[in-house]
C-alpha cells in the first residue's frame, strides 16, 4: 500500500510555492506541518488555495515514481491510501490523477486518513504517525518510512524501515515476500 502525497506525488513544491506567494514567507522543508508558525487568516487562505480546483490534478509525480510503482506490480497488488482535502473537487482529482500517473485500477484507490484501515503486506508512507498506526495495526506487515528532510529527526521505527530511494523501498518490499512465502516473515 502506497502513500501518495511525498512519497509519490510533489504536494510539497507547490504547497510550499503557494504558501509564499500567499504570505510573503516560504516554510521550511523540514517540518511536517508546514503551517505552523503562520496565523489562522495566513493558514485559511493556504488551504483555500490547495483546495482549489485544479491544484490537486496539477501536481508532478516525483522522477522515477511511476517506473517504482510498476516494478511493485511486478510482486503484487498495488493499492494507492491518500488522505483527503476537503475541497470541492479534490478526491475526484486525486483519484483521477492516479489513474493517469500510475496506472491505478479505479477501485484501488483508498481515500482515508487513517491508513491503518487499509491492510496488505506493505505500507510505504512519510508520515512517522501514519506508519507508526499502521505497524500496530499490521504486525505482520513491513512498515516503510519514506526518508524526508521533515521526518530526518523521527528516529524511533521500533516496528519498521527507513526508505531512502525507491530501489530500496523495492528490495525490502521483495524481501519482505519472501519471507513470507519462506514462512519466517516478521
Ligand atoms: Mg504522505
Amino acid at each position: 500500500m502506497l502513500d501518495v502525497d511525498g512519497v509519490i506525488c510533489d504536494f510539497l513544491t507547490p504547497a510550499l510555492d503557494a504558501i509564499e506567494r500567499l504570505t510573503g514567507r516560504r516554510p521550511p522543508d523540514d517540518r511536517y506541518q508546514i503551517l505552523d508558525g503562520y496565523t489562522d487568516y495566513e493558514k485559511a487562505d493556504c488551504w483555500a488555495a490547495m483546495n482549489a480546483p485544479g491544484f490537486c490534478a496539477g501536481l508532478n509525480p516525483y522522477e522515477g515514481a511511476r517506473a517504482f510503482v510498476d516494478a511493485l506490480r511486478s510482486l503484487g497488488r498495488v493499492v494507492f491510501a491518500t488522505a483527503p482535502m476537503k475541497g470541492p473537487t479534490w478526491e475526484g482529482e486525486r483519484r483521477r490523477w492516479l489513474l493517469d500517473h500510475m496506472g491505478a485500477a479505479w477501485g484501488d484507490v483508498a481515500s482515508v486518513a487513517d491508513k491503518s484501515l487499509v491492510g496488505g503486506v506493505a505500507i510505504l508512507e512519510d508520515s512517522p504517525g501514519h506508519m507508526r498506526a499502521w505497524a500496530e495495526a499490521h504486525p505482520e506487515g513491513l512498515a516503510m518510512l519514506w526518508h524526508a528532510p521533515y521526518n530526518a529527526g523521527d528516529l524511533a521505527l521500533p516496528h519498521g524501515e527507513r526508505a531512502h530511494d525507491y530501489n530500496e523501498a523495492f528490495d525490502l518490499v521483495a524481501r519482505h515476500i519472501e519471507a513470507l512465502e519462506r514462512g519466517d516473515g516478521r
